[in-house]
């Protein structure tokens, strides 16, 4: 055994060493240290504001459906192991990569034929925007290479991802110019109840009409834009994208990394519209949180294309494809959401967080409260205190992560009442002092 660091000793190690999300080096602000995490709980390795344990209003990142260190994927993580934790997957394949794409196929909306597993979010978008733009030079269209997008996205941290990122408001605007250009479109109107925009309608299909001879693919995330704004739309834009993209011969791809596995009350936000896109990326909860995996679905006639080519194969292949560990996980986080109502589940966190939220309405500073499944979004008429709304929340026993103007929560599913109204009451907290 390595010998034992103290909480100080790795906290200046990491902030000499370490790289964090979207972070500076050497390090600024202090991260918490985390021991261990079970439930809806992080226990820390030393108090902070009092607390020695956080309840978790962020899912890390959207993805710990099941909440942490569950019996179950636990079971299935320790079996897997034991047989082998990776193979290559070229030339060989496995029980978990194959029970898991079957799985996958069987509950994504109906076309969705074939399965491409990649490592994590950013890569499974560009494994889609590779499949959309080898499709049309497979079938004699290589001008048909650029992308159409709505203002207000995020789809990733990697090249083409970042080049449909929203352009202003986010993270990328330091690429403008060197990023691959593409088409944007306005961000569509808010609302998920807000009855559709006809002009606004108008103008998504004369663009992509417009542009329908360079197009390979329309690419935006359904229903909630998360990383982007935490912002909720009408899915029936998303019937008039799938409309246009069929009348001017563009693929159309959903980004369901954040929305898919049941966090907008729909197994997939697709499914509040009615239709089916293409291309289809999933990440973040496909693992319940447990490993990194994520994967790109495409349409049979997708492959048919692709398979016409010049070069009748898809030349993508990463040396932990398929990795078997985190498809078995997979394969389990899947089968125990499904085996449970987490419809039900989802509609009583819903609920809750009107509920919880709902103070938070009359504060000064609050511009507006927005719920839909499992996410609670206050977004505030100024940029966030980041230090001080953090601050206010851990005080409070909760751990949120807000950015921008936004502080918002996806709690695990598995959340009680009693700890999504303590989530709440440091949303609202957070939303006071931040
Ligand atoms: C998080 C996210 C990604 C990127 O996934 P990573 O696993 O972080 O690379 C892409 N698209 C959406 C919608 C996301 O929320």
């Amino acid at each position: 055994m390595p010998e034992p660091l103290s909480p100080r000793e790795l906290l200046a190690l990491d902030r000499q060493h370490v790289w964090h999300p979207y972070g500076p080096m050497p390090g600024r602000a202090a991260p918490l240290l985390v021991e261990s995490a079970s439930g809806v709980r992080l226990r820390l390795a030393e108090p902070v504001e009092g607390q020695d344990e956080l309840v978790d209003g962020m899912s890390s990142w959207w993805s710990a459906v099941h909440g942490y260190n569950h019996p179950v994927l636990n079971d299935a993580a320790r079996g897997q192991l034991g047989r082998m934790s990776h193979v290559m997957f070229g030339g060989l394949t496995h029980e978990p990569a194959v029970r898991l794409a079957k799985r996958l196929v069987d509950i994504t909306p109906e076309p969705l034929e074939h399965v491409f597993l990649a490592d994590s979010g950013s890569v499974s978008v560009e494994v889609a925007v590779k499949m959309c733009l080898q499709y049309w030079r497979s079938l004699g269209k290589p001008c048909k290479q650029r992308l159409l997008t709505w203002r207000g996205g995020y789809h990733g941290d990697t090249w083409q991802p970042m080049s449909v990122c929203d352009p202003d408001g986010g993270m990328h605007e330091l690429w403008q110019g060197v990023l691959p250009r593409q088409i944007f479109a306005d961000a569509p109107p808010a609302g998920f109840d807000a009855a559709p925009d006809e002009a606004y309608a108008a103008q998504l299909h004369e663009l992509i009409g417009r542009h329908a001879e360079e197009l390979a693919a329309v690419i935006v995330e359904p229903v909630v834009q998360g990383a982007g704004g935490m912002s909720f739309h009408s899915p029936g834009y998303l019937r008039v994208l799938r409309e246009a993209c069929d009348a001017h011969d563009v693929l159309l791809v959903f980004d369901e990394i954040a929305t898919g596995f049941g966090r907008t009350g729909a197994l997939f936000a697709a499914e509040h519209a009615g239709i089916a896109p293409d291309v289809m990326c999933l990440g973040k909860a496909l693992t319940g949180g447990y490993l990194t995996l994520a994967a790109t679905l495409c349409t049979a006639a997708v492959a048919d294309g692709i398979s016409r080519g010049a070069l009748p194969v898809l030349a993508h292949g990463p040396t932990f494809m398929g990795n078997p560990l985190a498809a078995a996980v997979a394969d389990a986080s899947i089968e125990l959401l499904l085996s449970q109502d987490w419809a039900r589940e989802v509609k009583r966190i819903e609920t809750g967080l009107w509920e919880g939220l709902a103070p938070a309405r009359s504060h000064a500073g609050v511009r507006e409260v927005r719920v839909l499944g499992a996410i609670g979004v206050v977004q505030l008429d100024h940029e966030v205190d980041m230090a001080a709304a953090t601050r206010a929340a851990v005080r409070e026993g909760v751990w949120l992560r807000p950015f921008r103007d936004l502080i918002y929560t996806m709690p695990p599913y598995i959340t009680g009442d009693d700890d999504l109204a303590r989530i709440c009451a440091a949303v609202c907290a957070a939303a006071r002092e931040g």
